[in-house]
């Protein structure tokens, strides 16, 4: 087996670009190096810490233990039967990559999920979503490397438990899961998803397909998300929050500004933007150089020297204003990796 690269540099795998080291460090592109690796770290009794491209996470400057960058590749038509075609996509494989890939065969289903930064792997971990559409609605199965049985598994999409950027992947009960690789259900006449009225109106008439959705999505985030290589930043911070319809209908009365979206049950979903903005965080610079995006308020942003310190301090006082204003606890949506939670 390679031998993991001490104290490495793995700031580039942070999508805060935050300064960041792992204590030992493997880039994994196979199964059987991650089984030996994680065989090194049982050895050696230290922490795993997985991560695909770090676009959602923020990082302690020294990550303890080992961290594996997963980075398997494959993308492979497991069944067609010339409608329906089940694709197996491997952990490393970059998610845009992938989606583009399924387009240009006639693979059609993920359009509405395109440009979103980050590995497969990572997508079923919190159930990626954007204009209108969840991966878990694509998932037929996720293939596992399950470190409590050691052994390689796969879950059905119901295993998975997924939710509104949410999967078992996220909770103590799946963090024993490494994903190696994702089947999804694709269809050559899948039926355009344009329920999001952003898309809708963008996509204006008709008559538009697959790919007219697919170069739509891409030019509307283009056009309001900051690009990390530019700008660093995770994309949204905050989810937004899911309220009881009768708390719902009281804050329409208090603040008929706030957008409100459908959620499941009988919940509701705020716009954790509009409060933030409400609020007057929006392009502000806080904490050095830990910002929040002139174009988006959930969106925060280093513009430099910033740091994992700044990022949290931030993050709480934007928190605690909420709190004080609306009586909502709103939750961070990166994973917090080696750091304390806000
Ligand atoms: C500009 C921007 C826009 C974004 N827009 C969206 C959006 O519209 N919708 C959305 O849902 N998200 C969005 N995100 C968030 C991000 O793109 C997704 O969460 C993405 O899936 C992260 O992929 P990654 O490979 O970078 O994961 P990482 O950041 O490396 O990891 C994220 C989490 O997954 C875990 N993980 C990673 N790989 C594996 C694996 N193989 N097995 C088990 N656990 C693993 C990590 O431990 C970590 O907890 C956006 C981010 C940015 C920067």
């Amino acid at each position: 087996m390679v031998s993991p690269e001490s104290m490495a540099d793995i700031a580039h795998l942070n999508g805060m670009r935050l300064p960041a080291r792992g204590e030992h460090f493997l880039r994994i592109d196979s199964e059987s190096a991650l089984v030996d690796a994680l065989s090194w770290a049982a050895d050696r009794d230290v922490a795993i810490t997985v991560i695909g491209e770090g676009s959602n996470t923020v990082m302690h400057p020294l990550v303890q233990g080992l961290v594996l960058e997963m980075a398997i590749p494959g993308l492979k038509v497991m069944d067609d039967d010339g409608t329906r075609l089940l694709v197996r996509a491997a952990a490393g494989e970059n998610w845009h990559s992938f989606v583009l890939w399924a387009a240009e065969r006639g693979f059609h289903g993920l359009e509405n999920l395109a440009l979103i930064p980050g590995t497969v792997g990572a997508a079923p971990v919190q159930n990626i979503g954007a204009y209108g559409f969840e991966l878990a609605s694509r998932v037929r199965s996720v293939y596992c490397y399950d470190r409590v049985l050691e052994e390689f598994k796969t879950l059905s999409a119901a295993d998975c438990h997924f939710g509104y950027r949410d999967s078992i992947f996220k909770r103590t009960d799946g963090a024993h899961y490494i994903i190696v690789a994702v089947d999804f259900q694709l269809d050559r006449n899948a039926i355009p998803v344009v329920t999001y009225p952003e898309l809708k109106q963008a996509l204006g008439q008709g008559p538009y397909g697959a790919v007219e959705i697919l170069e739509e999505v891409v030019n509307l985030r283009r056009a309001k998300l900051p690009d990390p290589a530019n700008l660093p930043n995770v994309g949204s911070f905050f989810k937004n929050p899911a309220v009881p319809l009768p708390v719902a209908e009281s804050m329409k009365v208090n603040w008929p500004l706030m957008p409100q979206y459908p959620s499941a049950g009988e919940t509701v979903k705020l716009s954790a933007a509009w409060m933030i903005d409400y609020l007057g965080w929006r392009d502000a610079t806080h904490e050095g150089a830990i910002g929040i995006y002139r174009d988006h308020a959930l969106i925060m942003v280093n513009h430099g020297a910033g740091s994992a310190a700044g990022v949290l301090n931030l993050a709480t006082k934007i928190m605690q204003s909420v709190e004080n204003e609306f009586q909502i606890a709103l939750e961070i949506e990166p994973s917090l990796i080696g750091l304390p939670a806000a």
